[in-house]
């Protein structure tokens, strides 16, 4: 009885905008001039809304913060409808790998800056809530911590030392 109607036709709506290049089809581009301006031999996209003059070679994520985030000109409703596009990509989401030594170092670094005492490590209730975000993550003993600080703390130290010398 059962019969297969699966035959789902996917029309393509991008034909009406066959004369923008494909790498301009991003919906970033309707925020910018349509054509770029060249400075300094760099071709550039101009913001429709303030004017500024961006970078366009190296993709469009430059443009994207612009839009999202640095431009003073644009409206309130024109910015929300462009966030509004952006949230629809996870990519960043997607390939997010967990990387349990660069979450140590993350947590050393925030302990050392806000000053954590290492015997909070041995609090029952920490793990549970790292659980709760990432249940790979294992919490090290307050020594285990300590020496990762101290090792932390001294390559800060060096770095800071270097960048006041200059
Ligand atoms: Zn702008």
């Amino acid at each position: 009885m059962a019969t297969s109607d699966s035959s789902e036709s996917h029309d393509s709506m991008d034909d009406d905008i066959t004369q923008v290049p494909r790498a301009r089809r991003s919906k970033v581009w309707e925020h910018y001039q349509q054509d770029l301006v060249e400075v300094d031999g760099d071709l550039k996209a101009v913001c429709k809304y303030c004017g500024a003059e961006l970078q366009a070679k190296f993709g469009t994520s430059s443009l994207r913060n612009h839009i999202a985030e640095s431009c003073r000109s644009i409206d309130d409703a024109c910015r929300n409808r462009f966030l509004s596009t952006m949230k629809t990509t996870k990519t960043s989401k997607a390939v997010f790998v967990f990387d349990p030594k660069v979450c140590r170092e993350l947590m050393v670094k925030f302990c050392i800056h806000a000053k954590i005492p290492f015997l909070k490590f041995e609090d029952p209730y920490l793990q549970p809530w790292i659980d709760s975000m990432q249940p790979a993550f294992q919490v090290k003993g307050r020594h285990t911590i300590r020496d990762d600080a101290k090792k932390m703390y001294e390559g800060i130290k060096k770095i800071s030392n270097l960048s006041y010398k200059t």
